[in-house]
């Protein structure tokens, strides 16, 4: 009979074991949505701050005043477009490695670039070196078409699904050599150049709409001329030095191996 009511008096304190165990589990995942969720935010805001205080100190203390271009360095988020172990430090004022030996632009030189261009909500702007994505992110924060080259297959890959991760759908990103342009895009009213060549390339120039706008660093690398060239209405090019610069060297397709 012993064997009997054995199991049937343990039987309620199983069950309510069982509970307990239940409750605890369940106790146990509300919390850590609950620090999950906390964590999040307090890191989205974090974010938001330090991208504050990357474009108050960085970008308007060094005479940066195009609201729109405020606004859009505000906006996007850096930290998404930088690999993982550099996101800590994706609002500090410096370039950053993006892998393959390239680098995502100081955050000034990318606001300095896109007020140089002041392109407008639905103008067409080509980008020659997609990168991280970044600088396409920005320019199309402003409401522009925008249309970004990379010559490194990876590179570009990263470029647009970073882009498509952040929100960035209409972004065009295309793998090859940005120095031939996108001739079936063109003509563009903005052209911005993100690695240093030689020379203009004589591409660019005629992909540029009279009254166009082109921002490219020029010269030997590392050290370059960050120059502004426009066309005139009726074709004429001036151009003007905007700040000593150092990207990585625009190469051509028949240069590199590793694409
Ligand atoms: N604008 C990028 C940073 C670009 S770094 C960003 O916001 O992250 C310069 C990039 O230009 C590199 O990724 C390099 O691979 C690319 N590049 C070099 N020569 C090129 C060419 N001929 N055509 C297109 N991209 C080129």
């Amino acid at each position: 009979m012993s064997g009997h009511e054995t199991p049937s008096a343990t039987q309620p304190a199983q069950h309510n074991r069982r509970r307990v165990l239940t409750w605890l589990v369940g106790a146990a995942a509300v919390a850590l949505a609950a620090v999950w969720v906390a964590q999040r935010g307090l890191n989205d805001m974090d974010w938001a701050a330090r991208r504050r205080q990357m474009v108050d100190e960085q970008i308007k203390d060094r005479g940066i005043k195009d609201e729109r271009v405020l606004k859009a360095m505000h906006k996007v988020p850096r930290h998404e477009f930088v690999p993982e172990d550099y996101r800590s430090a994706a609002y500090q004022d410096r370039p950053l490695p993006i892998g393959l030996g390239q680098t995502i632009s100081q955050p000034y030189i990318v606001a300095l670039m896109t007020e140089a261009v002041t392109p407008k909500a639905g103008q067409r702007v080509l980008e020659v070196g997609a990168g991280s994505g970044y600088q396409a992110a920005v320019l199309a924060e402003l409401g522009t078409e925008v249309y970004t080259i990379e010559l490194l297959a990876k590179l570009a890959e990263q470029a647009q699904e970073n882009l498509k991760r952040v929100g960035y759908k209409k972004v065009k990103v295309k793998a090859g050599d940005g120095y031939l342009g996108w001739p079936d895009a063109a003509p563009f009213d903005a052209i911005v150049v993100t690695c240093g060549a030689e020379h203009v390339p004589a591409p660019l120039f005629e992909q540029l709409k009279p009254g166009g706008k082109m921002v490219i660093p020029v010269g030997k690398t590392p050290d370059q001329v960050l120059y502004l060239i426009t066309k005139g209405p009726n074709g004429e090019r001036q151009e003007r030095e905007l700040a000593p610069v150092r990207f990585v060297p625009l190469r051509r397709a028949a240069d590199v191996k590793d694409k």
